[in-house]
């Protein structure tokens, strides 16, 4: 049967697996990324190098930050910075195979939509919360384009006068509400850095003030970029995924909800942090056909 390697490369984690057509993860791996752009090319290559094999098609890459896919090149980065390197020539090169990159967000939206909490969904919009935040959105059952690179919903402003974004501005919702802000919030409340978010949720249920405090510093932000994305798209459903989405729906739900106009339901992702790599295996493969 036919495969695909999908390759899912986050600001701390770099995945890789094996999948069917039908979006079974056959075989996988993950490593720690390396760093540097040349580093982390090197480390892709090895990844799917380990996991290649006769029945391998196509691979698929999901990417922080914006990519062109008319082009298949990256127009930007995000916590990792690849769009100084043709990954997508590189890889096809070592591996002689056709390389599709898109931008991490939109290939697990791909993922949830084929097969996971999106399925039945013609309109969703995702938000991927890791070391930073991704997003995409599904308009009509197609991944929204835009020119190029629609859907970066980590950039949608919570705070005019917030912090600086990687992206040049103020106070997007990547800067109050990622996993990297989250450690900015345990250290501005006087908790330790190694503080889980699932202690967290466990301290603020039995009613700690600090720990409630850091999860609504964490969260509330977040309310207010899910409610301008529905104002925006008029969703089915928002799905939250990425590391640390199923923390954030269990937040969310811990923040009094305001009686707004732009409502729908906000559900966690069915396929956890493995969206991405089943996303990226996925679309390698229809993208073939
Ligand atoms: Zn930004």
């Amino acid at each position: 049967m036919a495969t695909a390697i999908g390759v899912d490369v986050g600001g701390t984690r770099v995945r890789v697996a094996r999948v069917d057509a039908a979006g079974q993860v056959l075989v996988r791996l993950e490593q720690p990324t390396a760093g540097a752009p040349d580093l982390v090319c090197a480390q892709i290559e090895d990844l799917v190098h380990a996991l290649d094999d006769a029945t391998v098609e196509a691979v698929g890459i999901g990417v922080p930050g914006r990519v062109d896919i008319s082009r298949n090149r990256m127009m930007s980065g995000g916590y990792v910075d690849l769009s100084s390197i043709d990954l997508g020539s590189i890889l096809a090169k070592t591996f002689g195979r056709p390389v599709v990159l898109d931008n991490d967000g939109n290939m697990a939206l791909y993922a949830e939509h084929a097969i996971g909490a999106a399925r039945s969904a013609g309109t969703a919009v995702m938000f991927t919360i890791g070391t930073g935040i991704g997003g995409a959105v599904l308009a009509d059952g197609r991944i929204l384009r835009g020119r190029a690179a629609a859907g970066q919903l980590g950039h949608l402003t919570v705070d005019s006068n917030g912090a600086r974004c990687l992206c040049g501005r103020r106070g997007c919702v990547e800067t109050t509400s990622s996993g990297t802000a989250l450690a900015g919030h345990l250290a501005a409340a006087g908790l330790p850095a190694a503080t889980s978010v699932d202690k967290l949720l466990e301290e603020s249920r039995n009613a700690s003030a600090a720990a409630g405090s850091v999860l609504a510093a964490w969260a509330g932000p977040m309310r207010f970029a899910i409610d301008t994305a529905i104002a925006a798209f008029d969703p089915e459903m928002v799905v939250l995924g990425g590391g640390l989405g199923a923390a954030m729906h269990e937040a969310l739900a811990q923040i009094p909800d305001e009686a707004v106009w732009y409502r729908c339901p906000v559900v966690p992702a069915a396929l956890g942090d493995r969206a991405g790599v089943i996303g990226a295996g996925l679309a390698a493969l229809s993208r073939q056909g």
